[in-house]
């Protein structure tokens, strides 16, 4: 008897961070918005998906695909994205990223019916443990407690020996965009003086004008980067920069399908790929793409789009399976308060967090935590990711020239 889908039910729910973090677009608030996809089978299989929304609620849009995909057979992955986001079908729709959630779960699905993890079934781990970079913000303090800004050099350097003490970081990213470039500079170079002998990277989110990249890439030649990431937008400036600045050029942001991919073979523009299993379409195309990426000589690495347990779980079956994964991963992960898996938040073991053996993706929903963050979404509602609360009214403009200023300390209220 096939296992086919008989409902599908997503919840929304909000987990507290640490402090707000800063981006070259706006800010996480505070928090988290991410949707929880839980797809039931036929014969009582529960998997678990997970998807973001830029601070919004995606619970709708899945309702509206459960009549699509009941009495799907979960183990037909390849019939599943033709029923729901063939490419052409696609352009109207834009169901790429909830195609990934309903992924995540009919394979959470088919480990658990075969007893078998994840990652056997895509290829079998080659490791045991994907390790993690760290994954530094610029912040507002949390307003509860007034604690945990970082907006200077030294806040900065402070926040990366915290996080290294408590998760054993020796791959190190700031993500920037938020302040003057020179700002960012000295402060990316404070932060590798603090911390010799290991790897950076700096990703402003594509905010920076070419002659501004230039002038930062040529700051940090003298830096262990792992990479350049994101420093300018789209493919044509990116190769632009390459003739100014020798180092390696990642990005998540103009590589992201197919189709660019194939352009970015042919024109030689970027160097590593992160893969996103959310930006993707799921687990299986990024180790598709791993794939050609690894015949046509580009780097790879993991992306972070933000997440909890469920799609870091993702990240870590990816991670496990790809051969060729040269760098740290990415993850938000360790900037949550908490998590709405079963056992509390995955430990980083020295900068490491080990890849679940148990059967499918190897987390199980906590229901009391589900509860209590849906609850939390419901009191709060969602956020806009493209905007800064200490800014109101502020947009960015890419190349952007509209900085935050450094020399001011901002308390702004996050509802
Ligand atoms: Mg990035």
């Amino acid at each position: 008897m096939p296992t086919t889908i008989a409902a599908i039910r997503a919840t929304p729910v909000t987990v507290p961070l640490e402090a707000p973090l800063l981006h070259s677009n706006g800010a996480h608030w505070g928090r988290f918005v991410r949707t929880v996809v839980e797809v039931e089978t036929s014969d009582g299989f529960v998997g678990l998906g997970e998807m973001g929304g830029g601070g919004e609620d995606a619970t709708r849009a899945f309702a509206g695909l459960e009549r699509y995909l009941q009495g799907h057979d979960v183990f037909a992955l390849e019939k599943m994205r033709f029923a729901i986001c063939n490419p052409t079908a696609s352009l109207y729709n834009n169901r790429t990223q909830l195609h990934a959630a309903l992924e995540f779960a009919c394979l959470d699905i088919i480990g658990q019916k075969l007893g078998v993890p994840v990652h056997a079934l895509l290829g079998g781990k080659v490791r045991d443990a994907v390790e993690f970079a760290s994954y530094l913000f610029f912040r507002y303090a949390n307003p509860d407690t007034g604690e945990g800004e970082v907006r200077t050099a030294a806040q900065l350097v402070a926040n990366a020996a915290e996080l290294k003490a408590k998760h054993g970081f020796t791959s190190h990213k700031l993500k920037g965009g938020v302040y003057p470039p020179m700002h960012e500079l000295a402060c990316y170079q404070a932060l590798a003086a603090s911390l010799p002998g290991e790897r950076f990277r700096y990703d402003p989110n594509s905010a920076l004008s070419l002659a501004d990249a230039i002038a930062f890439g040529r700051g940090i030649l003298d830096i262990r980067n792992d990479y350049f990431e994101d420093p300018v937008w789209g493919m044509p400036q990116m190769k632009r920069l390459k003739e100014f600045v020798p180092l390696p050029l990642a990005t998540n942001s103009v590589v992201v399908n197919f189709e660019q991919l194939a352009e970015n073979v042919r024109n030689g523009a970027v160097d590593v790929i992160l893969l996103d299993t959310t930006f993707w379409g799921g687990i299986r195309p990024c180790i598709k793409a791993a794939g050609v990426c690894e015949t046509m000589g580009l780097g790879v690495a993991v992306h972070s789009s933000g997440e909890l347990g469920i799609q870091l779980a993702t990240m870590l079956h990816m991670g496990s399976v790809v051969p060729n994964l040269g760098y740290a991963a990415d993850a938000h992960y360790h900037h949550l308060v908490d998590d709405v898996i079963v056992g509390g938040p995955l430990r980083y073991e020295r900068g490491a967090i080990r890849v679940p053996d148990a059967p499918g993706l190897g987390v199980t929903l906590d229901r009391a935590k589900l509860a209590r963050y849906h609850e939390l979404f419901r009191e709060l509602g969602g956020y806009p990711y493209d905007r800064d609360p200490g800014r109101p009214g502020w947009y960015p403009l890419i190349p952007n020239d509209r900085w935050a200023d450094p020399g001011v300390s901002l308390r702004p209220l996050l509802r």
